[in-house]
């Protein structure tokens, strides 16, 4: 007896002696979602649906705006962010014609910051293409700048009432345990079909209030990374997963990318009242934020004095700070901190590197100059207005 792969779908088949097939294994030969899903779904949510500011009033820019920032963030992290971004910039005309750097500001801690800078492109268009009114078509929204078809279909459904399928990881999740779905979830492919046959089993009245409720229970019931709260699901009499007790082995996805390490120096410089910062390249990695001078790899003390010297500046006393690491999707970064005292930090001939930096007191740094969480571990070194006591076990150079 051995195991083959059945051309109908990739699915492992068990075989006899003669290869001939016997059954399918746990994995699911059609995928089709059970009909009957949206009646008892939609009731749960009635019951237990989360009240989140976007989703009392869903008028479109609200939508839009909540799902942009819910993208690899929880709805917790997202609530303040999200009430801060519609005070300050209450519509697509504010957001069209907001100045980069405070839109980054509003975005600070977030994380993966083209995402703003798609929203804000998004608004332009939308201003010049539709007289600042958002489309109401899922193909119209698709059509923007940063707005994938989950995006289009969430707002398409929860804004306008269009039957359309809106399709994350947790709906994902849902799905492939619910049908027993061998295939890999990381497939563009796998995720059309998903997007497909959800869209034909969801009721047409309430399309909005479906995609919600599927959202909704992969993030509370039908969780990643450990046991899914079966006992609480509605759809626990229709899930394949389940009745075979197989919860655990869905999805499936492909084996993960290994991340580059790179290590880094990062120098919290300051002089009496300022401190050096720098603008990131407008292109790539954390683009166009404001970070600390830092030094490739990992600098000992003296290097770093060293380095100083050589682009002009005299430094009075230094401090190794803690270690800290940043995981992004592909990369990691560990970095070495120093905490470094100068006696004046722009120096009388900017050297290429100096001439980048800015130089800027903690209240303006926090107003205007928005600064990664990738740095979270020394940013509180800026935020001393005596930055005298931060130098305790230091050594003076004096
Ligand atoms: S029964 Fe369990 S595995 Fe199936 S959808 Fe519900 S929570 Fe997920």
């Amino acid at each position: 007896m051995g195991f083959g792969s059945d051309s109908s779908g990739g699915a492992a088949v068990e075989q006899d002696s003669f290869g001939k097939n016997l059954f399918p294994l746990k994995t699911n030969l059609r995928f089709e979602v059970p009909e009957g899903i949206s009646k008892p779904l939609l009731k749960w949510y009635d019951r237990n649906r989360r009240i989140l500011p976007w989703r009392e009033n869903p008028a479109p820019y609200g939508v839009w705006v909540s799902e942009i920032m819910l993208q690899q963030t929880r709805v917790e992290a997202v609530k303040p962010y999200y009430e801060r971004f519609m005070e300050r910039l209450p519509d697509i005309r504010h957001l069209a014609a907001a100045p980069e750097e405070e839109l980054l500001k509003l975005w600070e801690g977030l994380g993966y910051y083209n995402r703003v800078r798609n929203l804000q492109k998004a608004a332009v268009q939308i201003m010049e293409k539709y007289g600042g009114n958002m489309p109401g078509s899922y193909e119209q929204l698709k059509d923007l700048t940063g707005i994938g078809s989950y995006t289009a279909a969430a707002i398409a459904s929860i804004a306008f009432g269009e039957k359309r399928a809106a399709v994350d990881g947790n709906v994902l999740r849902v799905t492939a345990r619910l049908c027993m779905d061998g295939r890999l979830i990381d497939d563009t492919k796998v995720k059309a079909s998903v997007e497909e046959e959800l869209t034909r089993v969801m009721p047409s009245d309430r399309p909005g209030d479906f995609n919600q409720a599927m959202m909704e229970l992969g993030a509370c019931v039908c969780l990643p990374n450990g046991a899914p709260h079966c006992g609480e699901c509605p759809l626990s009499g229709l899930c394949k997963a389940h009745i075979q007790g197989c919860e655990l082995e869905y999805p499936k996805r492909a084996p993960k990318r290994e991340r580059t390490l790179e290590e880094k120096t990062v120098l919290i410089i300051r002089d009496e009242n300022r401190a050096a910062l720098c603008k990131r390249p407008g292109r790539g990695l954390l683009a166009g934020m404001y970070e600390f001078p830092s030094l490739e790899g990992f600098c000992s003390e003296e290097e770093v004095v060293a380095y100083l010297k050589e682009n002009g500046i005299r430094t009075l006393r230094i401090q190794a700070l803690e270690e800290a690491k940043h995981i992004f999707t592909h990369k990691e970064w560990h970095m070495r901190g120093f905490l470094v005292r100068v006696d004046e930090l722009a120096p009388r001939e900017p050297s290429e590197i100096t001439g980048k930096w800015v130089f800027v007191e903690p209240q303006e740094r926090r107003e205007r100059y928005p600064i990664p969480s990738a740095f979270s571990a020394y940013t509180k070194y800026l935020d001393h207005e005596a930055p005298e006591n931060d130098f305790k076990k230091g050594s003076s150079l004096k």
